[in-house]
């Protein structure tokens, strides 16, 4: 265990023990605050408990736990108590705390927080004789006890409820009052409010709610350690890669209240736009609330900013008449605080070099920081900020690179909808443009319906009133969500641009009827499973299913990719059997062809038939004769393609899957094929069942068809090099590279590179013209990894074909492997399916060995990787690190390759100047130590 001796560190009046190098320890909330403090930002009063205590809580216990921090704890509670000037359990001066978590990674509303902490009936009282101020006072209480009865008492809906109940009691409550939101609540109403949430507690846990508030203070201290292993946030982690073992900090601060009337306020804010990336600071806020009425979306914010506010009231159909009026923004209602946070912000993002994302509280005409995070963003938003921050000198060239994800460049490639569609399309409801992206869905209400249907293979819409963190699994279920309360800044909005999913918040108009499962517009109703589009970037919501189009690549894109291939070291090559493909992959900056497989180019309607003939004719002879028919074919479509690729290399492979995966296993077509070929239907029939095999990825595939079949590697082979000569005659170069799939023997490598070099020779000669062309051979059996010295002396090139190596290097079945793989994920047996992240440890190994043994058989010996992996940023990184010289993947993953290769060879420079860092260092140790 690391840091026993110090468990709390505190923080207040500009000076801290912490500061934002301790994210391990203290959190990313609570480094920062300190660091807040020794910038000099009004942050209030604080302390954090150490992650190293959250482990020693879910190892040892509460007891153990506390009989470590109490002493801490105490000391520091009365820092608090000195710097605000009041007393924790004084009825007269309260002390009031909130009790946050916050681990090393933000995890947004994914562990619990707990707010007003230190209250009871006798200091409600106490309060409101200090205040004179009865609502507040009571409407703290009642959301201490509905915050403190969820959190740590668990008190939860009934089976089968969906409504939180402690918002049943205050909906009842609206309904019978007729009042219009939690704002018209006198005192009087949310003091019976308190009493009966009081009364819910005590029915639905058995205890009475707890009025010391050293003992609130524990329990919420504990609850909060506790949710660490909740299951959103173990989902959430799961999600995104953090490691179970970190643990989270508690962070315990000095309340400060956004709720104290008309000259109160709570928001939060953005440096810049997190939906585009634009240097536009913006936000919203809420006047007299508490800051969970921000996330939780229940009442319409209003925008920080005045220009932020005209953009939200045009985009609403709002009057700027009525918006001055009635939603005024931060910068017109309280000016002189508006700039003071502007200040702050401005100072907060220099200071940590990146976009914040900050919560505030306003308390009687004074703003305080109650935290600062870099703020989730959506892919595209990424994107610009990186390479505006270099132009702003905020960044260098390696820091902007490493601040884009690679995966989430995804997020940029994809469709958006189609104008015309647009112009035709009926739009019902128009909300916030929360996320950007296009998606068409079904409608469903629940986060359940949302996994269940999305598992049946349905696309489907998560339409909420607004989300919670409980909803997360459905979020990610769904290819949209659709919220009607809420703004840019509710739970639904960031995470889904956390997640770069399509997310519309905060669509008013749209009445949603979770009981009768409709949305209602006003002269429309929906119901689940109706399907609508969403367009995240307008707001737009509209009826039904739109088709989509390629969206266009922004300049910003184009020149993070630019600058990430001046740091990469492995090219990006695609993996393309079409034009269509190439050209795609062309548009996407690949530098070559990595794996054409030419059987792809059988299956049109013009060759599957000749493909059919050469398959089911008797002997050489007739092969041959469908064989001819194929030929002219095969060579256009290589024309084709070498024309489009200018010279760049393009790796072509000869036939590879078995031969009965070409034959009509349908007894209809089976017999319309006899009657074409002119064969009785009983022949074909028979021919096709001979080609039945038990296990087929281990059978007649590969370089064994090419073997036991030299005709149809002599055909390929011929096909490739006329297309290059024609092309040639055309003035377009080419550059070739013939790979042989599924080698396993040094003989059967000899063979083919026989057929292909005499075939070669022999166009040569009728063309009395040459050109040139690599050999080479897909490594993806096992044994050819262990013999790679004898196979590179026939191979110019290798090219690990990592989805059979790894189907046959753990021995599951790439087509099967959907039976157990998802539980062996969801019980961790595996970390990752080896189909879509490389197996670094065993099938790592084999490549590892194999790039060793290939160049030591030819030391200038090509090797590249055309499995799925090829597109995965680890496995480009592991790619990288083994010194192969090109990755080659689908079209669509090729930025999200270079983008990983540039991230490679900055680790590895970056790890490399660590370690002659931490060698100097030893160095002077020695020397100090000799003297
Ligand atoms: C491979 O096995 O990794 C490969 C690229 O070939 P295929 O997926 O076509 O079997
Ligand atoms: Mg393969």
């Amino acid at each position: 265990m690391g840091n026993l001796t110090k468990t709390v560190f505190i923080f207040g009046d500009k000076k801290a023990e912490g500061n934002a190098e301790m994210k391990n320890l203290l959190g990313s909330k609570g480094a920062n605050l300190a660091e807040m403090n020794l910038l000099g930002i009004p942050v209030p009063p604080g302390f954090t408990i150490t992650t190293e205590m959250c482990k020693i809580y879910l190892e040892e216990g509460h007891d153990k736990l506390i009989s470590i921090i109490k002493n801490e704890v105490t000391a520091s509670i009365k820092f608090i108590e000195e710097r605000t000037g009041t007393r924790f359990s004084d009825a007269e001066n309260p002390c009031f705390v909130s009790v946050r978590s916050g681990s090393r990674a933000s995890m947004p509303g994914m562990m619990d927080t707990i707010l007003n902490l230190g209250i009871n009936e006798n200091i409600v009282e106490g309060l409101i004789k200090k205040t004179n101020n009865a609502r507040f006072v009571w409407d703290s209480y009642r959301r201490f006890i509905q915050m403190y009865g969820s959190v740590v008492m668990n008190v939860r809906a009934e089976a089968g409820d969906f409504a939180d109940p402690f918002e049943e009691i205050l909906e009842k409550e609206k309904k019978q009052k007729c009042y219009q939101s939690d704002n018209d609540f006198n005192a009087e109403d949310l003091k019976n409010i308190s009493k009966s949430f009081k009364q819910l507690v005590k029915k639905s846990t058995g205890k009475d709610f707890p009025n010391d508030p050293w003992e609130q203070l524990w329990g919420a201290v504990t609850a909060v350690f506790e949710s660490w292993m909740n299951e959103r946030a173990v989902y959430y982690r799961e999600l995104n890669n953090l490691p179970q073992e970190w643990g989270t900090a508690v962070n315990v601060q000095a309340m400060v209240f956004g709720n104290m009337g008309q000259n109160s306020a709570t928001g939060v804010a953005f440096t810049r736009d997190a939906s585009t990336g634009e240097k536009t600071f913006n936000g919203e806020f809420l006047i007299n609330a508490q800051g969970e009425d921000v996330v939780a979306g229940t009442r319409t914010p209003r925008q920080i900013t005045t220009e932020g506010s005209r953009r939200w009231a045009s985009l609403s159909g709002i009057g700027e008449d009525i918006r001055c009026r009635d939603f005024p923004s931060l910068e017109e209602m309280m000016p002189e605080i508006y700039q003071e946070l502007a200040g702050c912000a401005q100072m907060l993002e220099l200071n940590f070099k990146d976009m914040q994302d900050i919560e505030f509280t306003v308390q009687e005409g004074k703003l305080w920081i109650l935290q600062t995070r870099n703020g989730k963003r959506t892919g595209a938003g990424m994107v610009k900020m990186a390479v505006d921050m270099l132009h702003e000198n905020l960044l260098d060239e390696k820091t902007a690179l490493l601040r884009v994800d690679p995966k989430r460049l995804d997020e940029l490639l994809h469709p958006i909808f189609d104008q015309d569609e647009i112009i035709k399309a009926c739009c019902i409801a128009q909300g916030l443009p929360a996320s950007p992206g296009a998606s068409s869905g079904r409608i469903v209400f629940f986060t359940e319906d949302a996994q269940v249907w999305s598992s049946k293979g349905e696309n489907v819409i998560l339409v909420r009133m607004e989300t919670s963190p409980e909803d997360l699994k459905g979020m990610v279920a769904a290819q949209g969500i659709l919220t009607a309360r809420g703004g840019m800044t509710s739970h639904a909005a960031v995470v889904a641009r956390g997640m770069g999913k399509c997310c519309i918040a905060g669509a008013e108009s749209l009445k949603i009827d979770y009981k009768q499962r409709t949305i209602q517009t006003e002269n429309l109703t929906l119901k689940e499973g109706d399907w609508i589009s969403l367009d995240g970037s307008t707001g737009k919501i509209y009826k039904g299913k739109l088709k989509t189009s390629e969206g266009q690549l922004s300049v910003d894109f184009e020149k993070l990719m630019n600058l990430a291939d001046q740091h990469a070291r492995l090219k990006v090559r695609s993996n393309a059997d079409t034009p269509m493909d190439v050209m795609t992959a062309l548009r996407f900056g690949a530098k070559g062809i990595g794996l054409c497989r030419t059987e792809h180019m059988f299956f049109d309607d013009d060759k599957i038939m000749a493909m059919r003939e050469m398959i089911l004719a008797d002997n050489e002879a007739g092969r041959r004769k469908a064989l001819a028919k194929l030929l002219p074919m095969q060579r256009k479509d290589f024309e084709d393609i070498f024309r489009l690729m200018n010279g760049l290399p393009v790796n072509i492979r000869l036939l590879d899957p078995p031969l009965h995966e070409f034959v009509p296993h349908d007894e209809k077509i089976q017999k319309e094929l006899a009657d074409e070929l002119g064969i009785p239907h009983e022949i074909i029939k028979k021919k096709i069942e001979s080609l039945y095999e038990f296990n087929p990825m281990m059978g007649h595939r590969g370089c064994r068809l090419g073997t036991t079949y030299p005709e149809i590697s002599e055909m390929q082979t011929a096909a490739i090099l006329e297309a290059a000569l024609h092309i040639k005659y055309e003035g377009i170069e080419s550059l070739p590279e013939i790979m042989i799939p599924l080698t396993g023997t040094v003989e059967e490598m000899q063979i083919q590179k026989n057929i292909i070099n005499q075939t070669a020779e022999k166009i040569f000669e009728q063309y009395d013209d040459r050109i040139p062309y690599l050999l080479g051979t897909m490594i993806e059996v096992p044994r050819a990894a262990l013999i790679a010295d004898k196979i590179a002396e026939h191979a110019e090139f290798f090219s690990f074909g990592t989805n059979d190596l790894t189907q046959m290097t753990y021995g599951y079945s790439r087509d099967d492997s959907g039976k157990f793989l998802p539980m062996y994920l969801e019980k961790s047996i595996l970390k990752h399916d080896p189909f879509q992240v490389l197996d670094q440890q065993g099938v790592g190994q084999l490549i590892t060995m194999a790039v060793q043994k290939g160049k030591a058989g030819r030391p200038n010996l090509k090797i590249g990787i055309c499995g799925e992996h090829g597109g995965e940023p680890s496995s480009v990184e592991f790619c990288h690190n083994e010194g192969l010289n090109y990755v080659s993947c689908s079209p669509y993953r090729v930025p999200i390759a270079r983008l990983a290769a540039a991230h490679a060879a900055i680790n590895e420079e970056n790890n490399r100047s660590i370690t002659s860092r931490q060698n100097a260092s030893k160095a002077i140790c020695f020397e100090n130590y000799h003297f």
